[in-house]
Protein backbone atom coordinates (compact mmCIF):
# COMPACT_ATOMS: atom_id res chain seq x y z
CA UNK A 1 0.00 0.00 0.00
CA UNK A 2 2.93 2.25 1.18
CA UNK A 3 4.96 1.80 -1.93
CA UNK A 4 2.38 1.84 -4.11
CA UNK A 5 1.93 5.26 -2.88
CA UNK A 6 5.13 6.43 -3.20
CA UNK A 7 5.06 5.03 -6.66
CA UNK A 8 2.16 7.24 -7.35
CA UNK A 9 4.14 10.60 -6.11
CA UNK A 10 6.65 9.65 -7.74
CA UNK A 11 4.58 9.13 -11.03
CA UNK A 12 3.02 12.41 -10.35
CA UNK A 13 6.29 13.99 -9.67
CA UNK A 14 7.62 13.01 -13.32
CA UNK A 15 4.32 14.15 -14.74
CA UNK A 16 4.50 17.63 -13.47
CA UNK A 17 8.25 18.16 -14.57
CA UNK A 18 6.94 16.82 -17.79
CA UNK A 19 4.44 19.04 -18.01
CA UNK A 20 6.48 21.98 -16.78
CA UNK A 21 8.81 21.30 -19.53
CA UNK A 22 6.41 21.05 -22.08
CA UNK A 23 5.11 24.25 -21.19
CA UNK A 24 8.27 26.04 -21.77
CA UNK A 25 9.04 24.52 -24.61
CA UNK A 26 5.79 25.81 -26.18
CA UNK A 27 6.07 29.66 -24.81
CA UNK A 28 10.06 29.84 -25.66
CA UNK A 29 10.04 28.56 -29.11
CA UNK A 30 7.38 31.15 -30.41
CA UNK A 31 5.88 28.33 -33.03
CA UNK A 32 2.91 28.82 -35.20
CA UNK A 33 0.75 27.53 -33.36
CA UNK A 34 -2.74 30.69 -33.76
CA UNK A 35 -3.59 29.46 -29.92
CA UNK A 36 -0.67 30.90 -28.43
CA UNK A 37 -1.19 34.25 -30.66
CA UNK A 38 -3.56 36.56 -28.52
CA UNK A 39 -3.03 34.57 -25.15
CA UNK A 40 -1.68 31.77 -23.58
CA UNK A 41 -4.71 29.93 -22.68
CA UNK A 42 -4.55 26.74 -20.79
CA UNK A 43 -6.83 24.43 -23.23
CA UNK A 44 -7.15 20.63 -22.88
CA UNK A 45 -6.43 18.78 -25.84
CA UNK A 46 -10.05 17.66 -27.05
CA UNK A 47 -13.60 19.01 -25.69
CA UNK A 48 -16.91 17.33 -26.03
CA UNK A 49 -19.02 19.39 -28.93
CA UNK A 50 -22.44 18.77 -28.85
CA UNK A 51 -25.19 20.23 -31.61
CA UNK A 52 -28.69 20.29 -31.84
CA UNK A 53 -30.41 17.32 -34.61
CA UNK A 54 -32.66 19.26 -36.55
CA UNK A 55 -31.83 23.61 -36.52
CA UNK A 56 -31.86 24.00 -40.33
CA UNK A 57 -29.39 25.61 -41.72
CA UNK A 58 -27.45 25.55 -38.47
CA UNK A 59 -27.25 21.97 -38.04
CA UNK A 60 -29.10 19.09 -39.74
CA UNK A 61 -27.76 15.49 -41.04
CA UNK A 62 -27.82 15.22 -44.87
CA UNK A 63 -26.39 11.75 -46.24
CA UNK A 64 -25.62 10.49 -42.52
CA UNK A 65 -23.98 13.70 -41.96
CA UNK A 66 -23.89 15.98 -39.52
CA UNK A 67 -23.97 19.62 -41.38
CA UNK A 68 -24.70 23.31 -41.58
CA UNK A 69 -23.22 27.00 -40.72
CA UNK A 70 -22.76 25.79 -36.60
CA UNK A 71 -21.00 22.68 -37.71
CA UNK A 72 -18.73 24.31 -40.25
CA UNK A 73 -17.94 27.52 -37.57
CA UNK A 74 -17.17 25.23 -34.60
CA UNK A 75 -14.85 23.22 -36.56
CA UNK A 76 -13.40 26.54 -37.64
CA UNK A 77 -13.35 27.66 -34.23
CA UNK A 78 -11.83 24.34 -32.88
CA UNK A 79 -8.88 24.70 -35.35
CA UNK A 80 -8.25 28.43 -35.06
CA UNK A 81 -7.87 28.30 -31.02
CA UNK A 82 -5.88 24.97 -31.33
CA UNK A 83 -8.17 22.07 -29.34
CA UNK A 84 -9.24 18.97 -30.88
CA UNK A 85 -12.85 17.82 -31.18
CA UNK A 86 -13.38 14.40 -28.47
CA UNK A 87 -13.63 11.49 -30.85
CA UNK A 88 -13.26 13.90 -34.09
CA UNK A 89 -17.07 13.77 -33.89
CA UNK A 90 -19.68 15.95 -32.84
CA UNK A 91 -22.31 14.80 -31.03
CA UNK A 92 -26.18 15.65 -31.11
CA UNK A 93 -29.06 15.61 -28.87
CA UNK A 94 -32.27 17.02 -28.84
CA UNK A 95 -32.19 20.82 -27.82
CA UNK A 96 -33.51 20.56 -24.54
CA UNK A 97 -30.93 17.98 -23.74
CA UNK A 98 -28.45 20.48 -24.44
CA UNK A 99 -28.07 22.61 -21.50
CA UNK A 100 -28.54 19.88 -18.59
CA UNK A 101 -25.69 17.96 -20.60
CA UNK A 102 -23.79 21.34 -20.39
CA UNK A 103 -24.14 21.35 -16.94
CA UNK A 104 -23.37 17.91 -15.76
CA UNK A 105 -20.16 18.37 -18.17
CA UNK A 106 -21.36 15.31 -20.21
CA UNK A 107 -20.80 18.10 -23.14
CA UNK A 108 -18.03 20.68 -22.61
CA UNK A 109 -19.25 22.79 -25.83
CA UNK A 110 -22.51 23.17 -27.57
CA UNK A 111 -22.77 24.87 -30.35
CA UNK A 112 -26.91 24.60 -31.07
CA UNK A 113 -28.63 27.60 -32.74
CA UNK A 114 -28.72 28.76 -28.94
CA UNK A 115 -30.47 31.95 -27.70
CA UNK A 116 -27.83 33.80 -25.09
CA UNK A 117 -30.16 34.44 -22.63
CA UNK A 118 -29.94 35.44 -18.70
CA UNK A 119 -31.56 32.56 -17.61
CA UNK A 120 -29.42 30.24 -19.49
CA UNK A 121 -26.29 32.25 -18.47
CA UNK A 122 -26.64 31.21 -14.74
CA UNK A 123 -25.65 27.69 -15.09
CA UNK A 124 -23.34 27.62 -18.25
CA UNK A 125 -20.88 30.18 -19.74
CA UNK A 126 -21.65 31.48 -23.65
CA UNK A 127 -19.27 32.95 -25.82
CA UNK A 128 -19.56 36.38 -27.47
CA UNK A 129 -22.57 36.40 -29.99
CA UNK A 130 -21.83 34.97 -33.16
CA UNK A 131 -25.18 35.52 -35.19
CA UNK A 132 -27.93 37.92 -34.96
CA UNK A 133 -31.63 36.48 -35.18
CA UNK A 134 -34.94 36.44 -33.50
CA UNK A 135 -38.34 34.86 -33.67
CA UNK A 136 -41.48 34.70 -35.75
CA UNK A 137 -44.88 33.65 -36.54
CA UNK A 138 -45.20 31.46 -39.60
CA UNK A 139 -48.41 29.52 -40.89
CA UNK A 140 -50.13 28.04 -43.88
CA UNK A 141 -49.59 30.56 -47.01
CA UNK A 142 -53.44 30.47 -47.99
CA UNK A 143 -54.10 31.30 -44.41
CA UNK A 144 -55.22 35.44 -44.00
CA UNK A 145 -56.96 35.21 -40.52
CA UNK A 146 -53.44 35.39 -38.84
CA UNK A 147 -51.10 38.54 -39.13
CA UNK A 148 -49.54 38.38 -35.87
CA UNK A 149 -49.14 38.02 -32.31
CA UNK A 150 -52.34 39.50 -31.20
CA UNK A 151 -54.07 37.03 -33.85
CA UNK A 152 -52.60 33.67 -31.63
CA UNK A 153 -54.87 34.36 -28.62
CA UNK A 154 -57.26 31.49 -28.19
CA UNK A 155 -55.45 29.51 -31.27
CA UNK A 156 -52.97 26.57 -31.51
CA UNK A 157 -49.40 26.97 -31.40
CA UNK A 158 -46.52 24.60 -32.24
CA UNK A 159 -43.01 25.25 -31.30
CA UNK A 160 -39.99 23.64 -30.37
CA UNK A 161 -39.44 22.25 -26.55
CA UNK A 162 -37.12 23.81 -24.21
CA UNK A 163 -36.31 26.73 -26.56
CA UNK A 164 -37.05 30.56 -26.18
CA UNK A 165 -40.18 30.68 -28.46
CA UNK A 166 -41.99 28.34 -25.83
CA UNK A 167 -41.07 31.17 -23.08
CA UNK A 168 -42.32 33.87 -25.07
CA UNK A 169 -45.27 32.33 -25.94
CA UNK A 170 -46.30 31.29 -22.45
CA UNK A 171 -45.53 35.03 -21.31
CA UNK A 172 -47.00 37.18 -24.51
CA UNK A 173 -49.70 35.40 -25.57
CA UNK A 174 -51.36 33.80 -22.66
CA UNK A 175 -54.70 32.71 -24.60
CA UNK A 176 -52.73 30.40 -26.90
CA UNK A 177 -52.41 26.79 -26.40
CA UNK A 178 -48.73 25.86 -27.10
CA UNK A 179 -47.34 22.68 -28.31
CA UNK A 180 -44.17 21.60 -27.84
CA UNK A 181 -42.04 19.11 -29.67
CA UNK A 182 -38.90 17.66 -29.55
CA UNK A 183 -38.54 18.05 -33.22
CA UNK A 184 -38.46 20.45 -35.64
CA UNK A 185 -39.79 18.28 -38.54
CA UNK A 186 -42.55 17.65 -35.72
CA UNK A 187 -43.54 21.44 -35.31
CA UNK A 188 -43.61 21.81 -39.20
CA UNK A 189 -45.85 18.50 -39.75
CA UNK A 190 -48.11 20.05 -36.80
CA UNK A 191 -49.28 23.19 -39.35
CA UNK A 192 -49.27 21.42 -42.43
CA UNK A 193 -51.42 19.10 -41.17
CA UNK A 194 -53.86 21.53 -39.86
CA UNK A 195 -53.17 20.43 -36.05
CA UNK A 196 -52.01 23.49 -35.15
CA UNK A 197 -52.71 26.86 -36.23
CA UNK A 198 -49.20 28.21 -35.97
CA UNK A 199 -45.31 27.98 -35.89
CA UNK A 200 -43.57 30.12 -33.60
CA UNK A 201 -39.96 29.87 -33.97
CA UNK A 202 -36.66 31.53 -34.62
CA UNK A 203 -36.95 33.41 -38.29
CA UNK A 204 -33.91 32.05 -40.01
CA UNK A 205 -35.06 28.59 -39.79
CA UNK A 206 -38.80 29.01 -40.54
CA UNK A 207 -36.99 31.24 -43.51
CA UNK A 208 -34.51 28.41 -44.41
CA UNK A 209 -37.75 25.30 -44.05
CA UNK A 210 -39.82 27.60 -46.36
CA UNK A 211 -37.22 27.85 -48.76
CA UNK A 212 -36.57 24.06 -49.27
CA UNK A 213 -38.48 21.48 -47.64
CA UNK A 214 -41.18 23.47 -46.33
CA UNK A 215 -41.34 24.54 -50.58
CA UNK A 216 -43.38 27.86 -50.04
CA UNK A 217 -46.39 25.92 -47.95
CA UNK A 218 -45.80 28.20 -45.01
CA UNK A 219 -45.22 32.00 -44.94
CA UNK A 220 -44.15 34.14 -42.39
CA UNK A 221 -46.61 36.53 -40.87
CA UNK A 222 -46.34 39.77 -38.56
CA UNK A 223 -42.81 40.97 -37.12
CA UNK A 224 -40.10 39.58 -35.42
CA UNK A 225 -40.99 39.72 -31.83
CA UNK A 226 -37.60 39.32 -29.89
CA UNK A 227 -34.33 39.82 -31.04
CA UNK A 228 -31.89 37.39 -30.21
CA UNK A 229 -27.91 36.50 -30.30
CA UNK A 230 -26.50 32.78 -31.19
CA UNK A 231 -23.48 32.07 -28.83
CA UNK A 232 -21.78 28.86 -27.96
CA UNK A 233 -22.45 27.29 -24.75
CA UNK A 234 -19.85 26.21 -22.55
CA UNK A 235 -19.67 24.48 -19.19
CA UNK A 236 -19.18 26.84 -16.72
CA UNK A 237 -15.74 27.53 -14.94
CA UNK A 238 -13.70 27.24 -18.05
CA UNK A 239 -12.59 30.69 -18.71
CA UNK A 240 -9.46 30.02 -20.79
CA UNK A 241 -11.82 27.87 -23.02
CA UNK A 242 -14.28 30.75 -23.28
CA UNK A 243 -11.36 33.03 -23.54
CA UNK A 244 -10.19 30.69 -26.83
CA UNK A 245 -12.91 30.86 -28.23
CA UNK A 246 -13.82 34.12 -28.38
CA UNK A 247 -10.40 34.94 -29.77
CA UNK A 248 -10.77 32.09 -32.76
CA UNK A 249 -14.13 33.91 -33.21
CA UNK A 250 -13.07 37.17 -33.86
CA UNK A 251 -10.17 36.09 -35.95
CA UNK A 252 -12.49 34.15 -38.29
CA UNK A 253 -14.29 37.02 -38.54
CA UNK A 254 -11.51 39.33 -39.52
CA UNK A 255 -9.86 36.91 -42.00
CA UNK A 256 -13.13 36.32 -43.94
CA UNK A 257 -13.70 32.43 -42.84
CA UNK A 258 -16.71 33.71 -40.85
CA UNK A 259 -18.55 35.41 -44.12
CA UNK A 260 -17.47 32.65 -46.31
CA UNK A 261 -18.85 30.06 -43.95
CA UNK A 262 -22.11 32.47 -43.81
CA UNK A 263 -22.37 32.86 -47.28
CA UNK A 264 -22.80 29.44 -48.25
CA UNK A 265 -25.76 28.75 -45.54
CA UNK A 266 -27.14 32.01 -45.91
CA UNK A 267 -26.14 33.45 -49.48
CA UNK A 268 -24.40 37.06 -50.21
CA UNK A 269 -28.01 38.03 -51.28
CA UNK A 270 -29.57 38.12 -48.04
CA UNK A 271 -26.87 40.51 -46.59
CA UNK A 272 -25.98 41.29 -43.52
CA UNK A 273 -28.57 39.10 -40.56
CA UNK A 274 -28.96 41.39 -38.20
CA UNK A 275 -30.91 43.86 -40.00
CA UNK A 276 -34.07 42.99 -39.00
CA UNK A 277 -33.26 41.90 -35.60
CA UNK A 278 -32.27 45.46 -35.28
CA UNK A 279 -35.83 47.13 -36.63
CA UNK A 280 -37.87 46.41 -33.56
N1 LIG B 1 -32.70 29.76 -30.57
C1 LIG B 1 -33.65 28.94 -29.91
C2 LIG B 1 -33.29 28.79 -28.46
O1 LIG B 1 -32.16 29.01 -28.11
C3 LIG B 1 -33.84 27.58 -30.58
C4 LIG B 1 -32.58 26.83 -30.87
C5 LIG B 1 -32.77 25.44 -31.46
O2 LIG B 1 -33.85 24.92 -31.61
N2 LIG B 1 -31.69 24.82 -31.82
O3 LIG B 1 -34.10 28.51 -27.64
Amino acid sequence: MEKGLRKLGVLAFLFGLVALLAACGTSDDGDSDSATEDGDYDLEEAYTVVSDNSFVPFEFVEDGELVGFDIELIKAIAEEAGFAIENDEIETTNFDGIIPGLQTGQFEIAIAGMSITEERAEVIDFSDPYYESGIAIGVLSDRDDINGLEDLDGKTVATRLGTTSGNYLREHVPGAEINEYEQMDQVYLAVENGSADAVMYDLPNIEYYIATEGNGRLKVVGDLYQAEDYGIGITAGNEDLVAAINDALATLKENGTYDEIYNKWFGDAEGDNGEEAEED
